[in-house]
């Protein structure tokens, strides 16, 4: 069957080894036969010293998917390394597809950051970074993720929502002129409605500074297809104006491209204009390199 397609890219993906649930070779054979020209795989790069002391963890590691996690940068690079080298090895049997080594990189507030980050991107070379704010940084006593914000209590949740808006805004405003790279986006503004929580205005907030400091914002259709979400008008509003680029956030090969037309089709009712739709046109949103 020949789908008629309107969007041929796809950028925010994962694969196994890290928490995706298909190889990179069958992420790459679905996305080639879905007729996607440019095709990248974004795993997570979550480098921070005391990751191992937080509750998350242990989840994670009971949910077998603490492979993403990590408190060595030699350690993630090394991982990471090998990982591109599948990547980039897969080009030749896709001369028509481009094919590109992403990441999905989450912000810390630890001092060292910047460095790790800095140092890890001049070391791997990655063909772009998306930028995420997964976490609420806690120090020496590890990080808090948007699970956590859902089950603290009532008045502590508000505060930890707030903080986590805050980072994010903060994110939208970084200071860039001493950092090796630049996100080329930043990843679900929205994401604490992945576990029911959320607040409008803030999410307002947060948009409007990626709006005003030029990031483009990313249409997240898996984060859409969640039973917790809403697109509230306020939002709608907002991100008419705003320069976007949609992602399906794909952690297994059913996923890919999945909601992109019923998202395309709101953003359109909601005259939300400026959104990328083909992969040629990808270089006027994101400035992607080629390793
Ligand atoms: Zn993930
Ligand atoms: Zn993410």
């Amino acid at each position: 069957m020949l789908i008629d397609k309107k969007i041929d890219y796809s950028l925010h993906t994962h694969t196994i080894g890290f928490d995706g649930r298909n190889s990179v070779a069958d992420m790459v054979a679905t996305a080639n036969v879905r007729g996607i020209k440019t095709f990248g795989i974004s795993n997570h790069f979550i480098v921070h010293p005391y990751i191992k002391k937080s509750k998350m963890y242990e989840y994670a590691v009971r949910g077998g998917y603490s492979g993403i996690y990590s408190d060595n940068i030699e350690t993630s690079i090394e991982k990471f390394a090998r990982h591109y080298d599948e990547v980039r090895a897969l080009r030749s049997q896709y001369p028509d597809m481009n094919i590109l080594c992403g990441m999905e990189m989450d912000w810390f507030k630890y001092g060292g950051w910047r460095d790790v980050v800095n140092y890890a991107v001049r070391r791997l070379c990655p063909d772009y970074v998306i930028g995420a704010m997964h976490f609420i940084d806690r120090g020496e006593n590890g990080i808090l993720n948007v699970h956590d914000i859902k089950t603290a209590p009532a008045p502590e949740s508000r505060r930890l929502l707030r903080e986590y808006y805050q980072n994010l805004m903060q994110l939208a405003e970084f200071d860039w002129r001493n950092m090796g790279f630049q996100f080329n986006w930043i990843a679900h503004f929205d994401l604490p409605q992945k576990v029911g929580v959320s607040d409008t205005n803030m999410e307002t907030a947060a948009l409007h500074a990626l709006k005003m400091n030029s990031v483009p914002v990313e249409l997240n259709t898996a984060l859409i297809n969640n039973k917790h979400y809403t697109l509230k008008p306020e939002i709608l509003a907002e991100l008419s104006g705003a320069t976007a680029i949609l992602s399906d956030d794909a952690h297994d090969i059913a996923r890919i491209e999945a909601n992109y037309d019923s998202v395309l089709d709101t953003m359109r009712g909601a005259g939300v204009k400026n959104i990328c739709l083909s992969a040629d046109n990808l270089s006027k949103f994101v400035n992607i390199r080629s390793h």
